[in-house]
């Protein structure tokens, strides 16, 4: 244990989660870090004219954080703003869908526990809506399955898991596994959605591809959207929740 006088500064890149004004001049950031995982940082003074702490605390922005530790608690001594994301702040779809995604890092990064691999995915997924614009319910799908895995829900997608046939056309969003549409069991019961072979082929992809060539596939817009049906059943099923910026983003296309 150190002695409370001694200061300690630490360096880490993150995302804004959360943004919430704190007394007349300071946030609270819940920040995605890298080598923090979820932590919150106080943001001192942030809300007058000239800090230099404004932009590093806009929802989204991607930056690189000196923090003091002192006693426990974080405060942002210098932050270095990477990336904003400004295009995702004038569009309300992708807005919304942005959105959703740091709620389910809130859900799932834990404090203390380092998260190079979710930090990673979310930055690669806001990247892919606002610069490359790439279908959003591909992305969505891909950031869907890929948390999953990062989670600890990696699905077993080798073959049926009753009968071994390696083309099934049934996903079980309850228990993660491949069945056939006759196959059943007493060991595997749940819930299942059809699945056709080239949603189960990309499927396989994102859990395997490397994390720079996650976003390198491509299927039709039907396609896109049976893949992001299955993945948000899937996370949201093993998550135990569901999430309002989903709703919201979902009741945009009603
Ligand atoms: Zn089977």
């Amino acid at each position: 244990m150190l002695p409370s006088y001694i200061i300690m500064f630490e360096k880490t890149e993150g995302i804004v989660l959360r943004a919430i004004e704190y007394k007349d001049t300071d946030k609270l950031l819940t920040v995605l870090t890298r080598d923090l995982g979820k932590v919150t940082f106080k943001a001192r003074g942030v809300k007058s004219k000239n800090s230099k702490l404004r932009a590093a605390d806009q929802l989204f922005a991607y930056s690189e954080f000196t923090v003091t530790d002192y006693q426990g608690r974080f405060v942002i001594k210098e932050a270095v703003c990477k990336e904003l994301f400004a295009e995702l702040q004038t569009d309300i779809e992708l807005l919304s869908l942005a959105s959703y995604f740091v709620q389910i890092c809130d859900t799932v990064a834990q404090e203390s526990d380092p998260a190079p691999e979710l930090l990673s995915l979310l930055l690669n997924a806001l990247y892919a809506l606002s610069k490359l614009k790439l279908p959003q319910t591909m992305v969505k799908a891909v950031f869907e399955l890929r948390t999953a895995c990062i989670a600890g829900f990696l699905p077993d997608l080798r073959a049926c898991a009753v009968c071994g046939r390696e083309d099934p056309d049934r996903f079980n969003i309850t228990q993660g596994v491949l069945q056939c549409a006759t196959c059943r069991s007493e060991e595997v019961n749940g819930i299942r959605m059809p699945v056709s072979s080239g949603v189960l082929n990309a499927m396989r992809y994102i859990c395997s591809a490397d994390p720079k060539r996650l976003f390198s596939f491509r299927l039709s817009e039907e396609s896109y959207a049976e893949l992001s049906q299955i993945t948000e059943s899937y996370l949201t099923m093993r998550l135990e929740r569901g999430f309002s910026a989903l709703d919201f983003y979902k009741s945009l296309f009603l």
